[in-house]
């Protein structure tokens, strides 16, 4: 046995990690462990949160106080959901200021096409500036998907980097995202996929239980509808994998996917399967669709996202002693493995020491451990070496 670890350390590093985390960044969607715990911490009470506060705002039409005290709301709740970078990208539009946000989570391959989700906060009352448009079903509920899943992925360590987007003055006619595709494409920038979410409340009155993923079929670019239609099918596998809901197709049409799709771009988006009722009146409220329903959207795309963005979990040296001890990690188990028996110190997010245990070769972690990056220090004597790993 002891030739064995011989052989292990010799390899040295090799033995943790070795192999980019960067070298496979397309991860067929099947039914993974690791992401089905993501998935299920998407919170209903937490999408209801964000729809009934942007409800609460009053009407969001892009000429009103309102909406500038949506915009400012949205800013903030990406901060304080831990966003890493959150910016606005400004413009005006009939004398009124506007703001697309644009938040993002930063993954670990900066050379790797990014992700973009995005949702209007806008809302109308069939164009009337003095009716209250308290949208919850158009858009709040798609709002409510986009900080939802970013919420539930700031303790996911991810490859590809995930920019949410939340785009203004939708309504009188696509323009933030007509602002955002413009700069993208004046700049030469390239990303994998923007996936839209406009109208996913459903109708109260109905048993809402299929989802529409709308996929790009023709329109101003014929070269970006293979892919769309590429990405459509794994969203619709993600919905089979990890929710209950059907899936129907459908095309793009109408909103802030066009101007992405006009510049070349692949975009899909989801949609709900029964138009809510309301539609553009001052009845669009919280209680006239169905949040649950809401919730399950969410959960495909945030596994959708996931899968594509690339878990990364290998663990990382942070500081290496070559002598010290090597470190095997079992995600799924939260199982330890050193190759010599050795001192153990678990810091958590915060840096906090969470563990300390001292001659062990083998250790499992304890279940009731919060999701996220920990550290690991080893130490062998004056022997050290720190891993990163993550908790799923
Ligand atoms: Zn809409």
């Amino acid at each position: 046995m002891i030739g064995f670890w011989v052989m292990l350390v010799a390899q040295g590093a090799g033995w943790t990690a070795e192999v980019s985390p960067c070298d496979t960044l397309w991860t067929p969607l099947a039914a993974d462990s690791l992401i089905a715990p993501i998935v299920s911490r998407v919170d209903t009470d937490s999408v209801r949160g964000v729809i009934a506060r942007l409800q609460a705002f009053g009407t969001r039409y892009y000429t009103t106080d309102s909406l500038q005290a949506a915009r400012a709301w949205i800013f903030q709740e990406f901060s304080r959901r831990g966003a890493d970078t959150v910016f606005e990208q400004t413009f005006t539009y009939g004398g009124y200021p506007q703001a697309n946000i644009i938040a993002r989570k930063t993954g670990r391959c900066p050379d790797s096409l990014r992700i973009v989700i995005g949702a209007h906060y806008d809302a109308t009352a069939s164009g009337n500036p003095q009716q209250n448009a308290p949208g919850a079903d158009d858009n709040a509920s798609g709002m409510g998907l986009l900080l939802e899943v970013f919420r539930v992925l700031q303790d996911v360590p991810l490859k590809r980097t995930v920019e949410f987007v939340a785009f203004a003055a939708e309504e009188p006619g696509l323009i933030g995202s007509g602002v955002y595709a413009q700069q993208a494409a004046a700049s030469g920038d390239t990303f994998l996929f923007y996936l839209n979410a406009d109208m996913i409340g459903g109708d109260a009155d109905y048993v809402n239980d299929t989802v529409v993923v709308e996929v790009d079929q023709g329109n101003q670019q014929v070269g970006n509808d293979a892919p769309s239609q590429a990405f459509g099918d794994s969203l619709a596998r993600a919905y089979a994998l990890y929710t209950p809901l059907g899936v129907s197709f459908g095309p793009i049409y109408g909103s802030d996917y066009m101007p992405l799709e006009a510049e070349g771009y692949v975009t899909f988006g989801v949609f709900e399967y029964h138009w809510n009722s309301t539609y553009h009146s001052p009845d669009d409220v919280i209680d006239s669709m169905d949040v649950g329903y809401t919730t399950e959207i969410a959960r495909g795309v945030a596994a959708l996202v996931v899968a594509l963005a690339g878990l990364d979990t290998t663990t990382t040296e942070v500081a290496e002693d070559p002598g010290g001890p090597h470190l095997r990690y079992a995600p799924v188990a939260r199982r330890l493995v050193l190759s010599r028996p050795a001192s153990i110190r678990l810091l958590d997010p915060l840096g906090r020491v969470r563990l300390v245990r001292s001659g062990v070769r083998r250790l499992d972690l304890p279940r009731n451990l919060r999701p996220g990056i920990y550290v690991v220090e080893m130490a062998n004597g004056l022997q050290r070496r720190r891993v990163r790993i993550w908790v799923p």
